[in-house]
């Protein structure tokens, strides 16, 4: 493993030198291979779990490691908590892929640091592969995010309530900065440090800003603005609910970080909740555009002193950008929901229906995943079709003229479809029962099973089948919870 840490080289005030806390037995648990092909790991490395075990618990740093835990602030379920940080992860270094893409590598539930105010730096298994399992699931969808590249058990317990058997999930992310970095610097009103970090993160996500740096603050804030849009719609087009967008939470990369209590949606419902610490509903599915909105504003507070010296001149130039958000969003939405059903473009006046369809499957109490494949699967087959145009009435009929009625119309759909539309997404009673087997059996069998299935959801295997059927009880009894 060849590490280099560039962030590092920012000083002291980005970060607490510390180092991971040895644990008694680690033993390794799911290697992603898939992944450390991509990293280019020495092949020695990929294949010695002794050694996998001994780097990726902590109890060892690999040769060139420097671990470190990350500074940083962030809005809590709106709330500001000025210092939060790295409380249970070290970030050991860098790797670049076979792309020359720089990547971090940060240990979780490696022990406690000086950010870990009353926490005790440990994290249990099953919040560890559930990271794992969701993490590696949002890759193959398609949908940018970080990636694990192993789970190490601890061989201690941690309590979370009852006791739990420890481990440590090693991730694998373009990088940790977080809206909540730059609040870090922001209130402290930190503009050296501050200036630093935009450097930094314009350098390593956004470098083409630099070819053009005028106003680098304002393009930057423009290109994560873009990101998180992105971001946000390929989470709504697989029915993905964060469960925790607190600012700490927003990478500045535009991947998905933070897997705690997140889940996956059944019924189409913009409502849904599964996250027992969100009990006002603030980041339920539906609402996950105007918390981005929300956490982009907070960003957007930060980078006014780099925007311009005159604050108002600053916030009058930034307001703007805000205010398009919504319909720069709207537009990602509807061009994504189009494609859902196998449309390439649509006119604003094609909102109206694709709504239609929405408020339908909301009313109905559809499943959001399969309502989709069912409709691609229609294009093929009479009886479904019939089956369809009963319960969707007219506009069955609409969307079919939508579509076109020649063969070839009809396979360019089909085609789009078959991209925007998984046939089998990590839903939530499979993840729990395959934790819940990990950890009472210790085997990985099933994790393995589901994930082969998860690792080719536009492509129904062999044993897809046994992941496609929905919860007995709709989810409506599902909790999640952070897990920490
Ligand atoms: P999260 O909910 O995982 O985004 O974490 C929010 C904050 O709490 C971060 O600063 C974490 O480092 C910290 N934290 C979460 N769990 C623990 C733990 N078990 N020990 C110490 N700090 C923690
Ligand atoms: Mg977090």
């Amino acid at each position: 493993m060849k590490f280099s840490n560039s962030y590092i080289l920012l000083g002291d005030a980005f970060y607490k030198r510390v180092s991971p806390t040895p644990v008694s037995k680690p033993e390794l648990l799911f290697w992603n291979s898939n992944l450390a092909e991509t990293l280019q790991l020495s092949p020695s490395l990929q294949t010695n779990a002794a050694l996998q075990a001994q780097y990726f618990s902590g109890n060892q740093l690999p040769e060139g490691a420097e671990s470190i835990a990350l500074a940083y602030s962030g809005h809590q379920f709106g709330q500001l908590s000025p210092q939060l940080g790295d409380g249970r992860a070290h970030l050991i270094g860098e790797v670049l892929d076979k792309h020359d893409h720089r990547f971090d590598i940060q240990l979780k539930g490696s022990g406690s640091t000086p950010f870990s105010r009353r926490g005790d730096g440990r994290c249990a298994l099953g919040p560890a592969m559930r990271e794992y399992i969701m993490s590696e699931a949002m890759h193959f969808l398609a949908v940018p995010t970080s990636r694990c590249l192993a789970v190490v058990t601890t061989g201690e317990p941690v309590y979370r309530e009852t006791l739990r058997p420890g481990a440590v999930v090693t991730r694998v992310a373009a990088s940790h900065i977080r809206v909540g970095t730059f609040q870090y610097f922001a209130i402290r009103n930190d503009i050296e440090s501050l200036t630093t970090l935009l450097d930094y993160a314009i350098n390593r996500h956004y470098p083409e800003i630099n070819i053009a740096p005028e106003n680098k603050a304002l393009q930057f804030l423009e290109a994560v603005i873009a990101k998180q849009i992105t971001l946000v719609v390929e989470w709504m087009r697989v029915g993905f609910i964060h469960g925790v967008m607190n600012t700490d939470n927003v990478a500045i990369s535009g991947e998905t970080i933070d897997f705690g209590p997140c889940a996956m949606m059944g019924i189409y419902d913009p409502n849904t909740v599964y996250s027992s610490i969100d009990t006002q509903g603030r980041y339920a599915f539906g609402n996950q555009p105007s918390i981005t909105l929300w956490n982009m504003t907070r960003l957007a507070e930060c980078l006014i002193p780099l925007i311009g010296n005159d604050e108002k001149a600053a916030i009058a130039i930034v307001e703007p950008l805000l205010m398009q958000f919504s319909q720069q969003f709207e537009q990602a939405y509807f061009k994504m929901l189009a494609n859902k059903l196998g449309l390439a473009e649509i006119e604003p006046s094609d909102r109206v229906f694709i709504a239609e369809l929405l408020e339908t499957m909301k009313n109905k109490q559809w499943d959001y995943t399969q309502m989709f494949t069912d409709l691609t699967q229609s294009l093929d087959d009479e009886n479904l079709a019939n089956e369809l145009k009963q319960t969707l009435g007219d506009w069955y009929d609409t969307w079919r003229l939508h579509v076109g009625h020649s063969q070839q119309e009809i396979e360019i759909a089909k085609a789009i479809m078959k991209t925007h539309n998984p046939v089998v997404i990590p839903r939530n009673h499979h993840v729990e029962s395959v934790l819940k087997a990990c950890e009472e059996t210790g085997s990985t069998q099933a994790a393995d099973d589901f994930l082969t299935v998860l690792r080719s959801p536009y492509n129904e295997l062999a044993n897809t089948g046994n992941y496609q059927d929905l919860p007995v009880d709709d989810d409506r009894d599902y909790h999640t919870f952070c897990g920490t």
